[in-house]
């Protein structure tokens, strides 16, 4: 979901951008207008998240996906290695990028355990060697969030964070490289946003395809090429709104209420409702749980998207039930999701 006031105010900019008669979507990339929509992003994104001064923000294309290739190509060349900390579909798929053209070591991976749990800090040890460490902040298929900022102890930490960025503040500093397709909680797809520290942008080797070298897009803000401008629009109405909410602080405070009233649900129903993940890993955006059977399953997702509460049914790797719960996802919708949760129980215990 986008915010409603975000997606108002584009409509009332749809045709004339700020008196210029035009559309975002018309603007030059090259025109003084976009460069202040630029701009306005990043700086949105900075105040936020309170991104220090030697860290680049991008707005790149190929969605997250593409960072888990660009990620090796960049640093690890030259025989180097990285350390993948695997707690779900997408680190698993992170890890098969780097491993096409390099060498990457998985020190975790809780496949094992069906995804469902997340590494207390003492349970990881890393190569001394590595380039860098990889993990997923959240995994949004199997429903696990780190509920700690991963210590890389000196090696540089590269960090997946589609599916959390922006839910809650983050110590950046912690970290060399963040990324995260747009789609979730920060615009619209078609966007990705990575923040880089600059000493890492300093190792990228001087042979990279141009779209795929982090230092040719910093050097060019982004715009070697024709970026997404109308995303990185969306994405600067998005700041603002959530500095009108009361940035982030406000909004973790806000994600943690909504995501117990669904835990809540789900531990009182006597086991009717079970959550997936183990509840210290439990993720504060992806709610996964499962019902007595599949066909309960099915039954529950159908008789939900009656009542307007579409898209319940887990990924197709995992099945079950999931309640993707991003920042612009009101109380409310919550409530409504619990009165029917508690309804349906009743019914077909
Ligand atoms: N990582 C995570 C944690 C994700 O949730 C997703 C998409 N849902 C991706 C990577 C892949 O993102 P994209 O579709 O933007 O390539």
């Amino acid at each position: 979901m986008l915010p409603e006031p975000v997606l108002e105010r584009a409509k009332d900019e749809l045709l004339s951008f700020r008196g210029t008669g035009m559309s975002v979507m018309e603007l030059s990339h090259r025109s003084s207008y976009f460069e202040s929509i630029l701009e306005g992003a990043e700086r949105g994104l900075r105040d936020l998240l309170a991104i220090p001064v030697n860290y680049k923000i991008l707005f790149l294309q190929g969605g997250a996906s593409t960072q888990f290739a660009m990620v090796p190509t960049n640093f690890l060349r030259g025989g180097a290695s990285a350390d993948y900390v695997i707690t779900g579909y997408w680190g698993k798929k992170a890890i098969a990028e780097a491993r096409r053209n390099a060498a990457a070591n998985e020190i975790y991976n809780s496949e094992a355990a069906k995804f469902t749990v997340i590494p207390a800090a003492e349970e990881l040890s890393f190569s001394p060697d590595a380039a860098y460490i990889h993990y997923t902040s959240n995994e949004t298929i199997d429903g696990v969030e780190f509920d700690y900022e991963l210590d890389g102890k000196g090696i540089p930490v590269v960090c997946d964070a589609c599916s959390n960025i922006l839910s809650k503040p983050i110590g950046i500093e912690k970290y060399a490289l963040v990324y995260a397709g747009a789609q979730k909680n920060i615009g619209p797809s078609g966007v990705t946003v990575v923040i880089i520290r600059d000493d890492l942008i300093e190792r990228v080797p001087s042979n990279l395809h141009p779209l795929s070298d982090y230092r040719a897009l910093s050097e060019n803000k982004s715009m070697v090429n024709t970026p997404n401008t109308w995303g990185i629009y969306i994405i600067g109405l998005v700041c603002e709104w959530l500095e009108q909410q009361g940035g982030l602080e406000a909004m973790k405070t806000r994600n943690e209420a909504k995501a117990k009233s669904l835990y809540d649900a789900i531990d009182s129903s006597d086991g009717f409702f079970r959550g997936r993940a183990n509840r210290p890993a439990r993720s504060m955006m992806n709610v996964t749980f499962n019902l007595p059977s599949a066909e309960l399953e099915r039954r529950f997702c159908e008789e939900a998207a009656k009542l307007g509460m579409d898209g319940l049914a887990g990924h197709r790797s995992v099945g079950g039930i999931r309640a993707s719960i991003y920042n612009a996802f009101p109380k409310e919708g919550i409530d409504e999701l619990v009165g029917f949760m508690q309804e349906f129980a009743g019914k077909n215990s």
